[in-house]
């Protein structure tokens, strides 16, 4: 059975968000309280309904307690946004995920048992500044309050240089874990493995040591 998620609010978030669900292949139950927000996506998602997300009864009806995973995705509301998430938690949903506007928005869901909390703002602000700063970063992962990943692009200064030339490990802390070419990934590269221009090379280390190797390297 394919997984099936549960996505309540369509705003912006949470339509952008059953979207891309849909286009990965997944099942989308999508419930609002506003029937044109739930117009605007019926055609989209495998269900779509106009409901209250605060009344337990209507999400028992839709058999929302079936669900792999239920995201309440509702926005500026904070007491709808609680009340659905503690409906959610009640109704024995396997994972509840939740957006947050807010710190404390956030330690409210967390005390009520959310299995995960997104800032989407927040998170957002801090990735486009570390773009900014540093234009060749892809993307990167907090692993954990100490830890990232990070995908790189090489730079055509880097051309040419083996993964002993740049010695990340001994001159930075931090180690190259895959290099993503056209051709294919290396993963795990060996000191004799180069880097081209435009290939993707993923590191990982302490945030300082993959942030020092961003600006003073890539
Ligand atoms: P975004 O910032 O992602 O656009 P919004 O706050 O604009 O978020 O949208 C949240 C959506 O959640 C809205 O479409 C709103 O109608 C819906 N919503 C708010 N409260 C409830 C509720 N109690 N039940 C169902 N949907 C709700």
């Amino acid at each position: 059975m394919k997984y099936q998620y549960a996505v309540i609010g369509l705003g912006r978030f949470g339509s952008s968000l059953s979207r891309e669900l849909i286009k990965l292949g997944y099942e989308v139950l999508g419930i609002d309280k506003d029937e044109a927000a739930v117009d605007a996506m019926e055609d989209e998602l495998t269900h779509a309904v106009v409901a209250d997300s605060t009344d337990d009864e209507v999400l028992k009806s839709l058999g929302v307690r079936n669900f792999d995973c239920a995201v309440v995705a509702i926005g500026d509301d904070i007491q709808a946004s609680i009340l659905t998430a503690i409906v959610l938690k009640d109704l024995g949903v396997k994972k509840v995920v939740a957006k947050a506007l807010s710190e404390l928005h956030g330690k409210v869901l967390n005390k009520l048992g959310v299995d995960r909390i997104i800032f989407p703002e927040r998170d957002m602000g801090i990735r486009v500044a570390h773009q900014l700063v540093s234009p060749n970063l892809l993307d990167y992962i907090e692993l954990s309050k100490d830890y990232t990943i990070a995908e790189l692009s090489v730079p055509k200064h880097l051309c040419g240089f083996s993964i002993q030339q740049l010695d990340p490990r001994a001159k930075y802390g931090c180690s190259v874990v895959a290099i993503n070419k056209k051709g294919g990934i290396i993963i795990a590269p060996s000191a004799a493995d180069v880097v081209n221009e435009n290939d993707v090379m993923v590191i990982i280390g302490t945030n300082e040591q993959v942030e020092k190797f961003e600006l003073e390297v890539v």
